[in-house]
């Protein structure tokens, strides 16, 4: 796979997504494969360009989500390890093209890894980036990824009450209720890399800033990959020192409901 030149500002989102990649490895947030980062990086390249370069080829067969036509994502490769971005990321992640008909892709760029193809979560990539585009245009990078913390609260009786759960974490700390001001959503279990996963994420994205889904990890989008991180990070911190408090034995007294009130000036 012969690799183009690529648009200096795409070349800096792609050394933004190691360095991402290397906190999300030593934050022990992803294990073997697990996790997956993309971004829709349509608006940095001139649709002229995107014909020429994939003129000559190959396309492979895929059943994009309706509106996703040209489309130029960035997107990690399935069973590849999120660690191996921090220094290889030509081998494990690639830029691919949606064709006119949202029936395929072309790689542009990157997947040098033997036998490499796009995370087998693409669908939900790539509903989410469609759903982006039409309600939230500024974000465009996905991260999923299993933090410890924010899973355990998924197998919590709490799960089950999404408000209270957030009201939970939000009394942990300021700066919770400032930077995830819409919360989390509990995303109830469907099947990895399913049509129906794709479907209950873009419905958490219609009112929180991160989906949890139940029993397996977390999900963001941001303007770029560390504005996604930060709300997995900033949430993660709120499960972790309630976990902290439960754990020493006691249930924290936390910021009363007049005080979360009052931070909503800053959100
Ligand atoms: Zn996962």
């Amino acid at each position: 796979m012969s690799n183009i030149k690529l648009p200096l500002e795409v070349q800096k989102e792609l050394k933004k997504i190691s360095r991402i990649a290397s906190y999300l490895w030593q934050r022990e947030w992803a294990e073997r494969n697990a996790g997956n980062i993309s971004m829709n990086l349509t608006s940095f390249f001139k649709k002229a360009d995107i014909l020429e370069i994939t003129k000559d080829k190959p396309s492979m067969a895929f059943d994009f989500p309706k509106g996703t036509r040209g489309y130029v994502l960035f997107i990690t490769g399935t069973g590849c390890y999120l660690r191996s971005l921090i220094d290889s990321i030509e081998e494990s992640a690639c830029i691919l093209c949606v064709n006119e008909e949202e029936t395929g892709y072309t790689i542009i760029w990157g997947g040098k890894k033997e036998g490499f193809g796009p995370t087998c979560e693409l669908i939900s990539h790539a509903s989410i980036h469609h759903f982006n585009t039409e309600n939230n245009p500024t974000h465009l990078a996905i991260v999923h990824t299993h933090p410890p913390e924010l899973i355990v609260m998924s197998h919590h009786p709490l799960f089950n009450n999404e408000d209270e759960l957030n009201r939970q974490i939000w009394m942990m700390c300021p700066e919770i209720r400032v930077f995830v001001p819409k919360g989390i959503h509990c995303t109830p279990y469907a099947l990895s890399s399913t049509a129906a996963l794709a479907k209950v994420t873009i419905e958490a994205f219609k009112t929180r800033n991160i989906s949890l889904w139940e029993k397996h990890g977390a999900t963001a989008t941001g303007e770029d990959v560390e504005k996604a991180w930060d709300y997995l990070d900033v949430a993660n911190k709120g499960a972790k020192l309630l976990q902290m408090c439960w754990a020493s034995g006691f249930q924290p007294s936390g910021l009363s409901n007049e005080q979360l009130t009052e931070l909503e000036q800053f959100t």
